[in-house]
């Protein structure tokens, strides 16, 4: 298979740009003209594609495609450096497109402003040669492992989790395992938050961006010891990095023997809620979701009704509803028995991702009546209660 794309020459200014490039001796300008020659998508253009593709442009790499269907958001700019104030409510591609083209205008932009998805994932990776995974949820995460392997491409993989982080190379075609022989299926819903709702260091998107750029120009010029058959793990409060052996899994449901995955089907890759949202409104009378003034109005009228937050520590002491029962999301699984299956569960989170998350999961588990409050307490503040703290 392909991995490497043919040279292509330099022009006086690209070799004067890319001096220190050329200089060292593992790049030179044959290295230099295969990264011209390349072609990379990154998915994902926010904490970790921001930093990644101002790397990658910098660096010169010939064309990179950008997918990313979200508008800049201000809580986006304390970690996605590509943006500045004035962006919010822009698209995020197309400012990235612009400020890429100022950084080197030598290097091609293709921006692609919707979601990758099962029906165009194919013939959006078929173009490129690798495939930089910049996502912040699970669902996506498994499309493109499997679209990847599907058309034999590569994939730099780079994921946080608070003040985690985790980087590797995954080309199972050629050797190693893919993310799936490593992690076979998604998560459980309700079991990990994404980094919408947990908390994000900034900084430490710069260091797992960083580092995935690198990864990209060592796999494209083709120095130095990848992260093939490794997975780097950082943690940034202890500051110690640990390089773990990943090893192909013989079962693997993707590049395994006995392979299950041969075609992307879009059932498999919809975010939890939506595939559980059509199972379970089925033979419940309550609501899965409802407005924050809806309940309110139970709160008030009903006794059955009790308010189950689920956010964590730290963020209870921004702001909370009076009476509240307090249950991180992440540990939930483990407190059932302090839930009574007699009430009408109304759960809250900061945005209403993680409450309809455990609304779903508590219902999994034979508790009927739960309900999850649309837009959070977020919401509630704008909505209910303006003196709540807002975050
Ligand atoms: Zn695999």
């Amino acid at each position: 298979m392909k991995t490497n794309p043919q040279p292509s020459h330099l022009s006086s200014s690209e070799t004067a740009r890319y001096s220190r490039h050329i200089l060292l001796q593992e790049i030179g300008v044959s290295g230099q003209e295969k990264l011209k020659a390349s072609k990379v998508l990154i998915i994902g253009v926010g904490g970790l594609g921001g930093p990644v593709a101002l790397y990658l442009t910098a660096s010169g790499i010939g064309t990179l495609g950008l997918v990313d269907f979200d508008q800049v958001e201000l809580h986006n700019l304390q970690r996605q450096i590509l943006f500045g104030t004035k962006d919010v409510g822009i698209e995020k591609t197309a400012i990235a497109n612009e400020r890429l083209n100022e950084i080197n205008p030598h290097t091609q932009i293709h921006t692609y402003p919707y979601k990758v998805t099962a029906d165009n994932a194919l013939d959006l990776f078929s173009a490129y040669d690798l495939i930089i995974d910049c996502t912040d949820n699970f669902p996506t995460r498994y499309l493109i492992t499997d679209a990847a392997y599907l058309t034999g491409k590569p994939i730099i993989h780079g994921s946080l989790f608070k003040f985690e982080g985790q980087v590797s190379l995954f080309h199972p075609h050629q050797k190693g395992p893919c993310y799936r022989c490593l992690f076979p299926n998604p998560p459980a819903p309700g079991s990990v938050p994404n980094c919408g709702e947990a908390g994000v260091m900034g900084a430490l998107c710069g260091i797992i961006g960083s580092f995935q750029a690198m990864e990209a120009i060592k796999f494209i010029a083709g120095f130095g010891e990848s992260l093939l058959e490794r997975l780097l793990l950082v943690d940034a409060l202890s500051m110690q990095f640990q390089t773990i052996k990943s090893k192909k899994n013989p079962h693997c449901p993707l590049c395994g023997f006995d392979s299950k995955i041969t075609h992307l089907n879009p059932k498999d890759y919809s975010q939890h809620c939506e595939i559980d949202m059509q199972d379970q409104t089925e033979n419940n009378d309550y609501p899965l979701e409802i407005d924050p003034s809806e309940a309110t109005h139970l709160i008030e009228n009903d006794s059955n009704v009790i308010l189950l937050d689920v956010r964590e520590p730290m963020e209870l002491q921004i702001c909370c509803i009076e009476k509240s029962i307090c249950i991180p999301m992440g540990q939930i699984e483990k407190r059932l028995n302090e839930l009574p299956k007699d009430k009408h569960i109304l759960a809250i989170c900061h945005h209403g991702m993680r409450s309809m998350n455990v609304t779903q999961f508590l219902r999994s588990q034979g508790f009927s009546s739960v309900t999850s409050i649309r837009g959070g307490i977020d919401a509630w503040a704008r909505q209910i209660d303006p003196s709540l703290q807002t975050y």
